[in-house]
């Protein structure tokens, strides 16, 4: 019951009729069209960096789009080597990270990435033991993160529920609910003794 018809955006694809298409264009041709309206592109823009803020649809967006990348490269020689020979380019131009001078708000941001990544399963608290573990007393990475979850597994059966919550909003992995209001600066390594005055 559905005819096709020529996409008008001149790429040459037979592009079906249905009832409800907006555009005489397909799907490649219309991103092309809507990228070369200002308008457009700034509303998508500000909806885009408005969706961002949700980590949750971040990462997912992250996981979402690096799969898509993987799977276009292992399937796609040409364009893995048109990303390789554009990537040294870049390389040998200075720019990009390059000329990013260190202490710079690129690099430390980087940094942080980069840390998240390797020590996101560590607590905060406990990443300066981790590190010394490994750099300083030379345990393997394996052996010290076993030594360091042992750790956590002890604290969190000595921990109340709501020192437990205290200790995932220090470490970044809560939000802090509004109407927790500590009187004073808890600092570090003092649960014990403000738990037993909240509760
Ligand atoms: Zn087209």
């Amino acid at each position: 019951m559905t005819g096709t018809f020529q996409c008008e955006g001149g790429c040459g694809r037979e592009i079906k009729e249905f009832p409800r298409r907006k555009t005489r264009f397909c799907r490649s041709c219309i991103g092309t069209v809507n990228g070369q309206d200002r308008a457009k592109v700034e509303k998508a823009r500000a909806s885009m960096k408005r969706r961002m803020q949700d980590p949750a649809f971040k990462a997912e967006h992250i996981r979402r789009t690096s799969e898509g990348l993987r799977a276009r490269l292992a399937s796609d020689p040409e364009e893995a080597e048109r990303r390789r020979k554009a990537g040294r380019a870049l390389g040998k131009s200075g720019l990009g990270h390059a000329a990013q001078g260190a202490g710079s708000e690129p690099r430390i941001r980087v940094g942080r990435m980069q840390t998240e990544r390797y020590l996101g399963w560590c607590p905060k608290h406990l990443r300066d033991q981790y590190r010394d573990l490994v750099n300083k007393k030379g345990v393997r990475a394996v052996e010290a993160r076993e030594i360091i979850e042992r750790q956590i597994e002890a604290e969190n059966a000595r921990l109340s529920p709501f020192e437990k919550q205290l200790l995932r909003v220090r470490n970044g992995q809560a939000t802090v609910v509004e109407k927790f209001k500590p009187a004073a600066d808890l600092g570090p390594y003092t649960l014990g003794g403000v738990a037993s005055g909240m509760i």
